[in-house]
């Protein structure tokens, strides 16, 4: 392939960081601008040990709201739209301009100074998608405090262990959630038991009173406070708090990682690399430059994702961003997604594959994306970014296909690879990369090249380089550990929050300190495309072969009837471990059997030894409706089936297995359980798989 401008800036971002990212910064306003941009040092750990280490713009200060509102009402853009709420759950719409942002973020900053909150302390905020929710974190941020963003709905468990390793302060959250169809939950029983678990005791719990349910009474003896009472007094005395600025190493924010096992990592984020590497991702890779622009992203800010690309990339960039309080399918149905790109002319979306498979269960035939599509809707948009775990090709294709027939011309579908640490993607494919160059261009000079199957190309500032276990650098095109040379781009992570020792033993330990480890096993293709098959915990050791469970799902997800899988490895006397699939059908509109069709197997077993080999055969398959465990965020929690399944080779069917408290909906594992229990009496245990494999 002939080079691309984005090869040409991911170059010179390696070549020369100094230079490329100072460009960057200054497009930012600085309290104090910073004299250099990066500084590589080596950090020594109480322990003894020595890595290296880095800072970006290390003497600059900066105030990420400031960057976000203050700035473009400063320069005469506060009559532009800001944020737009859109709620179906709660019947609700609602548009804010930068000018009304402002009002609303100085105002609330007002009142959390006077309920002592300073800068350096962190505030939990456990709250729903509605706007207080974005208003909470940019006053959190203008008084140069520390936001913990837990996702609202998590069990008191789950946040009584954040409140204690962040030691909030106080916590802004909301009498309740609305979940889908399911309607309103009260947080208030989860907040108190929370509260009552934890050490720690935050000194404030600042209360979103909702119409749906409210929090009652509230009792100002436990420190509780009504939010909205709160402002109209402040709004009453005029009381705003101007922006304080931060140094730039200085934490905005804390989030805690998905974590399966063990306490949460809590990642920190940097101020000034994040608001210089977000604002640069935001126009070069998303496309989105300013007023007039609109961005979509339908994730929940409980997630990095929608840190970064509802609240803060947008808002630097001084366009348009959509927060949506709703589910792909079921609010209320599997249009709402088009609605909203054609009611609000957005012109990027970006969403998790799995929100995608939702909407194709329930909407096989795209009717509702044809319908918008032909009257000339979704005219607008153009891209669809997907992240979270790995698009399989087949939705990839089937997007880009409505995408060419409906949306902007030369629109297209990007699969992008990130994680918390990173902040922003690693790999992905840039709209407008003449931007890396020239932020003055709008211009599309380039089109992105996709390739279905692959997380785009490395992004500016991440060195990306697949290495084998002893940290040597593989050949293209083999599978390997998928780590970051050092240092991470600017939004990258630089250390967990107060805990420099498990930065180390968590990223670095494993090479030595040479490369960052993202836990994700993968590889880089000839034509230098990103490739993320796994996790790496989620390799299957195949009589000496290692499969990654990614590409043997990509391969059964190519047979037209199945919509969704997960692959996870089974004990195998004669082979180590065997591949085993869990599969759900196109058309499961009723509960299945958990055999499937011998006829169906076959077929999946011929496509499994075409596209991977016969080595990486199916030790066997069962089928089910809504039996895949995922996260909120949408990720397949394949250690959950695998347990399962073990226990089940050992006839304990009922054992608990270790669900982590991040899981979407437990009743899923109850489904799968029984699934499991079903297939195991029709079969007679798991080895009659195995014969059946061995037959093939
Ligand atoms: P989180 O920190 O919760 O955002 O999870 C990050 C992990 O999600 C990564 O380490 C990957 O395992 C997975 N992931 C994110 N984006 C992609 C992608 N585009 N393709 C494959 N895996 C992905």
């Amino acid at each position: 392939m002939a080079p691309h401008l984005q090869d040409e800036v991911y170059a010179s971002s390696l070549k020369d960081p100094e230079a490329f990212w100072a460009r960057q910064a200054a497009q930012l306003h600085w309290h104090k601008k910073p004299s250099r941009s990066l500084n590589k040092t080596t950090k020594k750990l109480k322990s003894g040990v020595s890595h290296p280490h880095w800072s970006w713009f290390p003497d600059g200060e900066i105030s990420t709201t400031y960057n976000c509102v203050d700035r473009h009402v400063k320069a005469g853009n506060g009559d532009s739209t800001a944020i737009i709420w859109d709620s179906p759950v709660s019947n609700n719409k609602e548009r804010y301009t930068y000018k009304e942002l402002l009002e609303e973020v100085e105002t609330l900053a007002g009142v959390l100074r006077e309920e002592g909150v300073q800068k350096g302390d962190v505030v939990l905020v456990y709250m729903p998608m509605i706007p207080a929710a974005l208003f909470a974190l940019l006053a959190i941020a203008r008084l140069g405090a520390i936001h913990a963003v837990v996702f609202g709905g998590f069990s008191p468990p789950a946040l009584a262990q954040r409140m204690e390793a962040c030691k909030a302060k106080a916590i802004m959250t909301a009498s309740c959630g609305i979940e889908g169809a399911k309607g309103a939950s009260s947080y208030q029983p989860l907040i108190e038991r929370a509260v009552d678990k934890s050490s720690h005791k935050p000194q404030r719990i600042i209360v979103w009173q909702r119409d749906q349910l409210r929090w009652d009474p509230i009792k100002k003896d436990r420190g509780e406070r009504n939010w909205q009472r709160l402002v109209k007094s402040a709004k009453n005395r005029g009381l705003k708090a101007d922006a304080v600025p931060v140094k730039s190493n200085d934490g905005l924010y804390i989030i805690y990682t998905s974590g399966t096992t063990g306490l949460p990592k809590g990642v920190l984020r940097e101020a000034g690399g994040h608001a210089v590497g977000l604002n640069f991702s935001i126009k070069y890779t998303f496309g989105i430059h300013g007023p007039g622009d609109v961005m979509f992203c339908a994730s929940d800010i409980g997630w990095v994702v929608g840190h970064s690309y509802i609240v803060y990339a947008p808002l630097l960039a001084g366009a348009t961003t959509i927060l949506f309080e709703g589910k792909p399918v079921g609010t209320p149905d599997a249009g709402t997604f088009w609605r909203i790109i054609e009611e609000y002319k957005v012109n990027t979306m970006f969403t998790a594959p799995t929100a995608l498979r939702a909407i194709r269960r329930d909407d096989g035939d795209n009717d509702f994306f044809e319908e918008r599509g032909r009257r000339g809707g979704l005219k607008t948009l153009r891209a669809l970014f997907l992240a979270g775990e790995r698009s399989e090709p087949s939705i990839v294709q089937m997007y880009q296909h409505l995408l060419e027939k409906h949306c902007a011309d030369g629109a297209i579908v990007i699969d992008n690879w990130w994680s918390s640490e990173s902040g922003s993607p690693i790999s992905g494919l840039a709209l407008t990369p003449a931007a890396g160059k020239d932020f003055s261009t709008k211009q599309r000079d380039q089109p992105p090249r996709m390739k279905p199957g692959s997380a785009g190309k490395p992004m500016p500032g991440f060195d990306v380089r697949v290495v084998d276990d002893d940290g040597n650098e593989r050949k293209p095109g083999s599978l390997g550990n998928m780590v970051l040379g050092i240092p991470l781009a600017p939004t990258g992570m630089t250390t967990l929050w107060e805990d420099d020792e498990r930065f180390y033993k968590g990223y670095l330990k494993r090479f030595d300190g040479k490369w960052i480890d993202t836990g994700d096993a993968g590889m880089i293709d000839q034509d230098g495309y990103v490739h993320i098959m796994s996790r790496s915990d989620d390799i299957i050791n195949v009589a000496a072969h290692r499969f990654s469970t990614g590409a043997i799902e990509q391969a059964i997800t190519s047979h037209p009837e199945i919509a969704e899988c997960a692959v996870v490895g089974i004990p195998d006397s004669l082979k180590g471990h065997l591949p085993f699939a869990f599969i759900s059908l196109q058309t499961h509109h009723h509960e299945h059997a958990a055999v499937p069709d011998d006829a169906l197997f076959k077929e999946v077993q011929k496509a499994v030894r075409e596209q991977i080999g016969a080595i990486a055969s199916l030790g066997g398959m069962i089928q089910g409706k809504g039996m895949i465990p995922k996260t909120r965020s949408g990720k397949t929690l394949r250690r959950v089936l695998r347990e399962l399944l073990e226990n089940a080779v050992h006839g304990e069917f009922e054992k608990e297995v270790q669900v982590p408290t991040t899981i979407e909906d437990a009743d899923v594992v109850e489904v799968a359980r029984k699934q499991i229990k079903e297939y195991f009496k029709t079969k007679g245990g798991l080895h009659k798989a195995t014969e059946t494999r061995a037959k093939l």
